[in-house]
């Protein structure tokens, strides 16, 4: 038996006619870059998640990219983030410039601590980025009122693992002054290569955004401000106009399947991640928490099952990054990277296959 980590095989099979359809059209009308389905997509996320706008790029990374070049952060400037998320979050800070501040962690979401942020700002404070990790948002509230209370600092959920996700009823995207999202396969809604979204609010952080994702261009040939190569492929926009054909369904079938997972784990009294009742994640991953991984690991690919770890390293012990912040400041992050486990999700992961993988976890981690 084997069941996969994300079985993006029997989501192609549920919507292959849809899927190659709109392909073939784009292949057919030849615009393939800038071509209709990019602004026929954007307009039904901005439905999806009620922002105001939506502005499709080139990837998860690029999204956070672009939002902090359309605040205009730069040298000297201090961005408040997590060190507990995948690399691009903080990458993105350092190659403008501007410096990551890693403030820690909630032990049970993972999710950064609001009651930390307000210590850590400083008069460089130019943005905070939250992380919605493992697919629930983050406090936003509380951390939307710490910025307004500091001269209305701007707030960026990077919401690459939430698509779908809500908080206290509003959707993961339009929670904060920016919302970035990735369409990376893997991701709750995924397309098929690299794609990803910024939302917001605000109209002149929106075309700042437009301009900025090709070249800083306001008309051809018009550059009014330095940019990117940024945009978002029409092929792969019509895929994730074909997905969204089934994804509340998906997403229905996360939070059954993510419930079941708490229900069984309780049972065996392993530890798990947490979900707060005033948010409902879409489990872009389920995670656990080990005492020790590697067993727990080992017993499960024995059994077929495969797990992954998001993430092993906090990034203030990353190479590239530990002179930023001395790991030891943030010791619920330094101890979650040793114990986190991701088992297999997926909106088709079968009721079957989630009794196997919990039967396969071994007794003498619980
Ligand atoms: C995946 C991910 C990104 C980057 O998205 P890409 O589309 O792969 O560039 C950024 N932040 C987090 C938290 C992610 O999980």
């Amino acid at each position: 038996m084997s069941i996969p980590f994300i079985d993006l095989k029997a989501q192609y099979r549920a919507l292959q006619p849809q899927i190659q359809a709109r392909i073939n059209t784009v292949l057919e009308h030849g615009q393939y870059i800038m071509g209709p389905e990019v602004r026929e997509l954007e307009a039904r996320l901005e439905d999806f998640t009620g922002a105001k706008h939506c502005i499709t790029v080139a990837s998860g990374t690029e999204a956070l990219l672009i939002s902090l070049m359309a605040l205009g952060i730069g040298p000297g400037d201090e961005i408040i983030t997590t060190p507990f998320t995948f690399v691009a979050t903080a990458e993105v800070i350092v190659l403008l410039g501007a410096k990551p501040v890693f403030v820690d962690i909630e032990p049970d979401t993972c999710n950064i601590d609001a009651s930390l942020i307000e210590a850590a700002i400083t008069p460089r404070t130019k943005a905070i980025m939250p992380v919605s990790l493992y697919g629930q948002p983050a406090d936003m509230d509380e951390i939307n009122a710490i910025a307004a209370r500091h001269g209305n600092v701007p707030v960026i959920e990077d919401a690459a693992q939430s698509f779908g996700a809500e908080y206290k009823g509003r959707k993961s995207c339009n929670l904060s002054t920016i919302g970035c999202t990735s369409f990376f396969p893997s991701k709750p809604l995924g397309c098929y290569g690299d794609g990803g979204a910024v939302f917001t609010n605000d109209d002149s952080i929106a075309q700042a955004c437009r301009e900025i994702r090709v070249h800083g261009q306001s008309k051809r040939y018009v550059h009014t401000r330095i940019g990117v190569g940024g945009r978002m492929d029409t092929l792969q926009c019509a895929v994730v106009l074909a997905k969204l054909d089934r994804f509340d369904w998906e997403i229905a079938q996360r939070l059954e399947i993510g419930a079941r997972y708490n229900r069984m784990l309780d049972e065996l009294g392993f530890p798990r991640v947490v979900q707060r009742s005033d948010r409902t994640s879409v489990f872009g991953q389920y995670t656990v928490l080990c005492d020790d991984r590697e067993a727990v690991q080992a017993a499960l690919q024995k059994a077929g099952i495969p797990t992954a770890v998001h993430y092993p390293v906090p990034l203030n012990e990353q190479p590239a990054y530990k002179h930023l912040c001395c790991a030891d400041c943030t010791p619920l992050a330094k101890e979650a990277a040793k114990r986190v486990m991701s088992l297999p999700m997926s909106a088709d992961l079968a009721s079957e296959d989630q009794k196997s993988i919990c039967s396969a976890l071994p007794a003498g981690d619980r």
